[in-house]
């Protein structure tokens, strides 16, 4: 089984690359690297990428599969077919399914039925704490020989300092990051988007940005203090990443990542009351907004990760305060990136790589991935960053609709999704 990826232009931030290469696999693994007019083996199957863009495979940190127990919403094959749709060759489900992922057996069937779907990788994300209900610290070195690649009590953050304190000292000992949904619950409970003017004048309950900032705050001096590696899921505040951003410079081990929806919207889209616009954390006001764009730039921000969150249409057709949190993502992340970061001068194309693909895999630790240097895992996403498309939810590969950016036109794609040299999606 050979593949010859021919005429592209060949980006990979971790290799310093940036120009015109033929890539060659063989037997899932990049074998050679060729000039454009080099010649290839003969028995080579060709995959014509003049004008495309061939970088490291996507990896999403951050996403919801909902398998076991909610099938309704989504499975892992159904997540993972959005996934390689969407250019991700890798998705990180986090562990609140149901029951809760905070054992081996959990974790091993995650990676089982990734494997009968054969489309992406999936890495799960483990629990800090057993049920994360935040009394007990989950087994997390089973979890860890069983394919864990971090851990997590997502939605469910731990509650105090003293369980948290506890968690990093023994996930260090494993090697394991430890990913905190930064809310101070104490200060967000009942809040259903951010506080502020718009949620005033909404009369809607509001959650204010010092519950996140709080949180990352408290885990940064945790992290400090421990020596753990400590990643703040989709950071949404102007105070949480000034305190990251104050951290790195003191050489804490701390990383972040972003959402999609959170460099693109802001809180005053919950003005129509679409469900499809409350998500945890919500939309923010327009000051956090452009400290999440001037983090991206700058290097503040680690990683693009989706928080595909899906949930069943039924269950969002309820009142703005009843309506669960979360919306769909893995297949509009690569265009609302283009839109929203690319096209608009915030970044160039290689940055763009580095958030959705050399960082996370530095992030989770996944070896052989987040770059395409000889001997590395064939997983490849091949970009045209100039194909107009339009999103339309009826057409999603996710068993749920809930995204707000349903008729969104978008200039970039990913176009050609290759996971373990084998072609999985071709738009
Ligand atoms: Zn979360």
């Amino acid at each position: 089984m050979k593949l010859l990826i021919a005429g592209g232009h060949l980006i990979d931030p971790k290799e310093g690359q940036n120009s015109g290469k033929n890539l060659l696999i063989e037997d899932g693994k990049v074998v050679a690297w060729l000039g454009q007019n080099e010649s290839a083996p003969e028995d080579a199957e060709v995959l014509d990428a003049t004008g495309l863009i061939v970088a490291p495979g996507f990896i999403d940190l951050h996403v919801h599969l909902r398998e076991p127990g909610q099938e309704h919403k989504e499975t892992i094959a159904s997540g993972c077919a959005a996934a390689v749709a969407g250019g991700w060759t890798s998705v990180c489900p986090m562990p609140n399914t149901s029951p809760i992922n905070d054992n081996a057996a959990i974790t091993r069937y995650m990676i089982e039925q990734a494997r009968t779907a054969g489309l992406a990788n999936v890495f799960p994300v483990g629990a800090i704490t057993k049920s994360s209900d935040g009394a007990e610290l989950a087994e997390m070195g089973e979890m860890k020989a069983a394919g864990a690649v971090a851990v997590s009590d997502d939605g469910r953050p731990v509650p105090n300092a003293g369980m948290m304190r506890r968690a990093m000292e023994y996930a260090k000992d494993f090697d394991l990051p430890v990913v905190d949904h930064c809310e101070d619950k104490s200060l967000s409970s009942g809040g259903v988007m951010h506080e502020g003017k718009v949620s005033l004048l909404l009369g809607l309950k509001g959650m204010p940005a010092l519950a996140e900032e709080i949180d990352a705050v408290r885990d940064i001096i945790l992290a400090k203090e421990t020596g753990a590696h400590f990643h703040i899921a989709h950071v949404s505040t102007r105070g949480a990443v000034e305190a990251v951003r104050r951290a790195k410079n003191e050489g804490i081990n701390v990383t972040c990542e972003v959402t999609p929806h959170h460099f693109t919207l802001l809180d005053k889209t919950v003005e129509g009351y679409d469900t499809n616009t409350k998500m945890s954390p919500p939309l923010r006001s327009e000051e956090h907004l452009e400290a999440i764009l001037e983090a991206i730039k700058d290097g503040t921000i680690d990683a693009i990760a989706t928080d595909h969150a899906p949930h069943h249409a039924d269950e969002k057709a309820l009142e703005y305060d009843r309506a669960p949190f979360g919306i769909t993502g893995l297949e509009t992340a690569v265009g609302l990136a283009f839109n929203e970061l690319v096209h608009k001068g915030v970044i160039d194309l290689a940055r763009l790589i580095e958030l959705c693909a050399s960082n996370p895999a530095k992030i989770f630790n996944l070896k052989g991935r987040g770059t395409l240097k000889v001997g590395s895992l064939a997983d490849v996403t091949i970009i045209n960053p100039n194909l107009e498309w339009t999103y339309r939810n009826a057409d999603s590969k996710s068993k749920s609709k809930n995204s707000p950016f349903d008729d969104w036109h978008f200039t970039g794609a990913a176009v050609t999704t290759i996971v373990g040299g084998k072609i999985v999606y071709r738009r």
